[in-house]
C-alpha cells in the first residue's frame, strides 16, 4: 500500500511555489502552534508520535530534541540536507518539489526548540534543491513565515541556506558542524554531543530534511494519527528511494513495516526484464547487502531488517539481479568511500585504500588465494576503530558479500574472471 501525505505536491503544478502550497493547505501547522504559542505540546506531540531520525541512524527525534539544555541560548536547529549516501535521493524529491514544506517543518520544529536561528545545509550537488529552497525561504521572509514577530505571534526565525562543497562526510553530524563554521569538515569527537554543544559551541538540533518534513503533518493531526502505520518500534511513514533493476526505480512513500516484496514487485514492477534478482541493499551503501530471497520474507522497519542482518538506513533501496557481478559493484562502492574518506584517522584512510586495491585485483582476475581473508581482516581493522561512522559504513558492503555471496569472490579468484560475465 502507498501513502500520499509526504509525496501529496509531487507532480502538482508549481508546487515549489508559495502560493500553490499555500492553496494547498501549507503553513496551517505553522499557523497552529503559533496560535497554541506552547513550545513544549509540539515537542510532546512529536515524541508520542515515535518519529524516527529518517537520516540514517534513526534515533527518536523528540528524544533528541529533549536532550536540549534548559536555559541555554542561543540554540541553533541545523536541517541536514547533504544527502550523499549512495542510492538515496529521497530529500532531493523533497527540497525540489515542496521547499516550503521543508520550510514549514523546519519553523514548527524551531518553535518547539526555542531556536531562532536555523540553518539547511545543502548537498553541494544539488543545484535545482538549493535554488528551489532559495526561492522559497525568499518567498516565507516576504510572506511573514520567516523573520521578525512571524505572524505578529512574537516569536523571531531566521533561516540561512548553506551550500556544501561536495563533501560525503559533511553529512556526519559533527563534520557538518565544522563545515559550517567555515572549518574544513572534519567530524569531532563526540561527548559532547551537538544537543549539549554544536554550532559555534551552542546548543544545536540536527534532523534530517524527511524527518522535519513529517512535523507539521504529526503537528496537525496527532500522534494518534501517525501511528496508525508500522509498528510500536517503527511507526509512520516513510519515502523510500528504490533504484538498480526494477521496472519503475524512484521516490515511493509507504507505510513503515512495509513488505520489500509489495514495494519491489507491486510498486516498482518487479525485476527490470524479468531477470530474476541476486541481492538487495535495503538501506543504502552503508547497509549490508542481503540475498534477494531473504529479503523478500523481510519488512521495511527499523527492527525487521536488524533481524535478516541488515539496516533501514536511510531508506534507499538497491535492488540487484543476477546478471550483476558483485565484486565490481562492491569495489565500485569502495572506491567511493576511499574517495570520500577525510583523511583524519589512520584504519579508515589506509584501510579503505587497501580495500579498494584489493578489490581491483580480484575484479581484473589477478585476486590471490589470502585476499578474502585479508580483506576480512582490514574490515576489522577499520570496523569499530575508526573515528566517525564513516569507517564502519565502508566495511559494510564488503564484510556482507564477503560473508553472504563468498562463492562469487572465489569464482573470480580461481578463475580468473567473472562468473557472471565472463
Ligand atoms: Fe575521516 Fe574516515 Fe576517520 Fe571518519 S573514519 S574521521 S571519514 S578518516
Amino acid at each position: 500500500m502507498q501513502t500520499n501525505v509526504l509525496l501529496r505536491n509531487v507532480g502538482v503544478a508549481d508546487s515549489y511555489q508559495i502560493e500553490t502550497y499555500v492553496q494547498q493547505g501549507g503553513y496551517q501547522a505553522l499557523a497552529k502552534v503559533l496560535e497554541e504559542g506552547q513550545p513544549s505540546k509540539v515537542k510532546e506531540v512529536v515524541l508520542n508520535s515515535g518519529l524516527r531520525g529518517r537520516g540514517g541512524a534513526g534515533f527518536p527525534t523528540g528524544r533528541k530534541w529533549m536532550f536540549l539544555p534548559k536555559g541555554v541560548y542561543p540554540r541553533y536547529l541545523v536541517c541536514n540536507a547533504d544527502e550523499g549516501e549512495p542510492g538515496t535521493f529521497k530529500d532531493r524529491v523533497l527540497m525540489e518539489h515542496d521547499p516550503h514544506g521543508v520550510i514549514e517543518g523546519i519553523i514548527v520544529s524551531s518553535y518547539a526548540c526555542e531556536v531562532e536561528h536555523a540553518f539547511i545545509y545543502i548537498r553541494g550537488e544539488y543545484n535545482l534543491g538549493y535554488q528551489r529552497l532559495r526561492n522559497a525561504i525568499d518567498q516565507a521572509y516576504a510572506a511573514g513565515f520567516l523573520g521578525k514577530n512571524i505572524r505578529g505571534s512574537g516569536y523571531d526565525l531566521e533561516l540561512s541556506l548553506i551550500q556544501g562543497a561536495g563533501a560525503y562526510i559533511c553529512g556526519e553530524e559533527t563534520a557538518l558542524l565544522s563545515s559550517l563554521e567555515g572549518k574544513r569538515g572534519h567530524p569531532k569527537l563526540k561527548p559532547p554531543f551537538p544537543a549539549a554543544q554544536g554550532l559555534y559551541r551552542k546548543p544545536t538540533i540536527i534532523n534530517n530534511v524527511e524527518t522535519l518534513f513529517n512535523v507539521p503533518f504529526i503537528v496537525l493531526n496527532g500522534s494518534d494519527w501517525y501511528r496508525q502505520w508500522g509498528t510500536e518500534l517503527s511507526p509512520g511513514i516513510k519515502l523510500f528511494s528504490v533504484s538498480g533493476h526494477v521496472e519503475r526505480p524512484g521516490v515511493y512513500e509507504v507505510p513503515l513495516s512495509t513488505p520489500i516484496r509489495d514495494l519491489v514487485y507491486d510498486i516498482c514492477g518487479g525485476p527490470k526484464d524479468g531477470v530474476p534478482l541476486k541481492a538487495i541493499i535495503p538501506g543504502g551503501s552503508s547497509t549490508r547487502m542481503v540475498r534477494a530471497d531473504v529479503a523478500m520474507e523481510a519488512r521495511l522497519d527499523y527492527e525487521a531488517l536488524c533481524d535478516v542482518g541488515s539496516d533501514l538506513g536511510s531508506g534507499a533501496v538497491i535492488v540487484v539481479n543476477e546478471k550483476t557481478c558483485l565484486v565490481r559493484l562492491v569495489a565500485r562502492l569502495a572506491g567511493f568511500y576511499r574517495h570520500e574518506s577525510c583523511g583524519k584517522c589512520i584504519p579508515c584512510r589506509e584501510g579503505t585504500d587497501w580495500m579498494y586495491k584489493i578489490l581491483q585485483r580480484i575484479e581484473r582476475g589477478e585476486g590471490r588465494a589470502e585476499d578474502l581473508p585479508l580483506l576480512l581482516d582490514i574490515c576489522n581493522n577499520i570496523a569499530g576503530k575508526s573515528f566517525c561512522p564513516l569507517g564502519d559504513a565502508a566495511v559494510q558492503p564488503v564484510r556482507s558479500s564477503i560473508e553472504r555471496f563468498g562463492e562469487e569472490y572465489e569464482f573470480h579468484i580461481r578463475e580468473k574472471r567473472c562468473m557472471v560475465d565472463g
